[in-house]
C-alpha cells in the first residue's frame, strides 16, 4: 500500500476544501497559533514513517494527552480505575456539567474533561512528583527527552479556565476528587500544554498498535488486554464536536458508584 499517496491524498483534500475551522480561541495563546498549519505523519509498526505538510511543527497537544495520563494511571491502577469512571460515550460537549449531577459525579470516559480531571486526580494519588513523573514517562515511551510542557500555553489556558474549575468542584462535591482541586487543575493544564510534533505524537503512541503493545525500544507499557480496551475507549469515546460526542456505544462495560480509594 502506498502509504504517502494516500496521506498526500489527505492532506491536499484538507487543505482545498471549503470547509476551513478556526484556532481555538477560548484560552487566549491558541489563538496566536498559525492557523495554516497542518500536517499528518504515519507511523507504522515495521519502522516506517510518512509525512506531509507541518509534520515537524510542535503545537500543545491539548486533549491528545489524555491518552497518555490514562496510559500511565491504567498502568499504576489497573482495572480498578473503572470504579472512578466510566467507558461510555457521553452525549454531551467535551466540557459539560449537565451528565455528571445525574451520574454523581462519575465521568462518562477518561476522554472528556471531567474524566481527564479525574485520570489525573489519580495520578496525584500514585505519583511523588506528578508533574516530572509524567513527563518521564511520556520520555521515556517516546524515547525522546526533549519533550515538554509549554508553562506559558498551561497559564494561558489557567488564566480562563472557569469550566474546568466548575468541573474539577463539582466532583470533588460528589467526592470523586481526593486531592486539592488547585493542585489538579495546575496538573491538568500542564498535560494540556504538553507539545509534540505530529511525528512525535504519531511514534509516541505506536505502543498502541504493535501486536506486543510495546514501544520500538521494547517497553512494556501496557498489557494487551489494557491496550486493546484503550484501543476501544479512543474508538468510541475519542471523537466529539462542540455539540457533543458521536454517541455509539462501546462493548466494555462501565462500573457506577463513587469510590475514591483509588
Ligand atoms: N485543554 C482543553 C480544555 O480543557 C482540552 C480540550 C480540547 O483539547 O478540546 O478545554
Amino acid at each position: 500500500m502506498n502509504y504517502q499517496e494516500i496521506i498526500d491524498e489527505v492532506y491536499f483534500t484538507v487543505k482545498n476544501s471549503e470547509f476551513e475551522g478556526q484556532p481555538a480561541s477560548y484560552i487566549p495563546e491558541l489563538a496566536n497559533v498559525n492557523p495554516e498549519n497542518f500536517g499528518i505523519h504515519l507511523s507504522t509498526v515495521d519502522h516506517c514513517k510518512y509525512g506531509v505538510g507541518n509534520y515537524l511543527e510542535k503545537f500543545s497537544i491539548q486533549s491528545i494527552a489524555k491518552v497518555l495520563t490514562l496510559s500511565l494511571a491504567y498502568k499504576i491502577a489497573g482495572e480498578n480505575l473503572w470504579s472512578r469512571l466510566g467507558v461510555e460515550p457521553s452525549g454531551t460537549a467535551f466540557n459539560s456539567l449537565s451528565q455528571l449531577e445525574l451520574d454523581n459525579g462519575i465521568p462518562r470516559n477518561p476522554f472528556v474533561n471531567s474524566g481527564a480531571l479525574v485520570i489525573c486526580d489519580i495520578l496525584i494519588s500514585h505519583l511523588n512528583n506528578t508533574k516530572e513523573d509524567f513527563l518521564a514517562f511520556c520520555r521515556s515511551i517516546s524515547d525522546n527527552k526533549q519533550l515538554n510542557y509549554s508553562y506559558k500555553i498551561a497559564n494561558s489556558e489557567k488564566s480562563v479556565g472557569y469550566r474546568n474549575v466548575a468541573l474539577c468542584n463539582f466532583i470533588k462535591s460528589f467526592g470523586n476528587i481526593v486531592n486539592n482541586t488547585e493542585v489538579v487543575l495546575d496538573f491538568y493544564y500542564c498535560i494540556c500544554s504538553l507539545e509534540m510534533s505530529c511525528q512525535e505524537i504519531s511514534n509516541t503512541l505506536l505502543f498502541l498498535a504493535n501486536d506486543d503493545f510495546r514501544t520500538n525500544d521494547h517497553l512494556q507499557v501496557l498489557n494487551m488486554s489494557q491496550a486493546k480496551s484503550i484501543n476501544a475507549i479512543m474508538l468510541t469515546c475519542g471523537f466529539y464536536d462542540e455539540s457533543g460526542e458521536f454517541a455509539f456505544k462501546v462493548g466494555l462495560p462501565g462500573k457506577s458508584g463513587v469510590g475514591a480509594e483509588l
